[in-house]
């Protein structure tokens, strides 16, 4: 692409002032793990909460943008690739418009997630591994795709037929084989209370 013609825009208001607007920080949470795994479940209980508190949010959902900013791509290596990289400067974005965001994104790939990791500054990025059994997600198989999978009707499954790296070094694992939901979010809230992004009186 040739982007000679194209120069950059500084802008008069900036993250700084949206904060101090909204009083609390932005931040991604990036929520990665297996199909089942709990990602859209904890993400909108997450969201909930957060919202009760006036706390300025949005989800990004893997399935969802799959609808629509990426309806042209499929689950090859190279698509999911892209289809991060746009999800990563959406999420940009609103983190810059002083939202504090959360997707769910099977994401497999290490240098998937470090790519992402890369567009945001120290702590802006968390990354949420749910450290999830591939048994108890194949058990739990809500949208029936791990049946479908096995069965040979879908390429590309991650657990099944494409491989799921473990993150290297996340900022939280939740374990949800075997932590129930509520003590999830409250790992989640407790690392937003101790590093700032939202103010303790704020979330109850
Ligand atoms: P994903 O978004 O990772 O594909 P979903 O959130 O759609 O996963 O589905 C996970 C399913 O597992 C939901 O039906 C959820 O209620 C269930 N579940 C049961 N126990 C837990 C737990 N401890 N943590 C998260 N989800 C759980």
């Amino acid at each position: 692409m040739n982007d000679q013609n194209i120069t950059w825009h500084n802008q008069k208001i900036g993250k700084q002032d949206r904060w101090l607007k909204n009083s609390h920080k932005s931040a991604l949470v990036w929520i990665t793990g297996l199909s089942a795994s709990g990602k859209s479940t904890i993400a909108n209980e997450l969201e909930r909460r957060l919202f009760q508190c006036h706390i300025n949010t949005l989800i990004l959902d893997g399935d969802n943008v799959r609808h629509g900013l990426s309806k042209d791509l499929g689950f090859t290596e190279k698509d999911r690739k892209e289809n991060l990289r746009r999800v990563g400067e959406m999420a940009k974005l609103l983190v810059d418009a002083g939202i504090l965001t959360i997707a769910a994104f099977i994401s497999p790939y290490n240098e998937d997630r470090m790519m992402i990791r890369r567009l945001f500054h120290d702590g802006e990025f968390i990354e949420v591994f749910l450290k999830c059994d591939l048994s108890v997600c194949e058990a739990r198989d809500p949208k029936g795709l791990y049946k479908k999978a096995r069965a040979g009707e879908i390429k590309d499954f991650t657990g099944i037929s494409a491989p799921y790296e473990q993150p290297e070094h996340p900022e939280i694992i939740l374990e949800t084989d075997r932590i129930p939901i509520d003590e999830s979010i409250e790992i989640i809230s407790s690392h937003l209370k101790n590093t700032g992004i939202i103010l303790n009186g704020q979330y109850l």
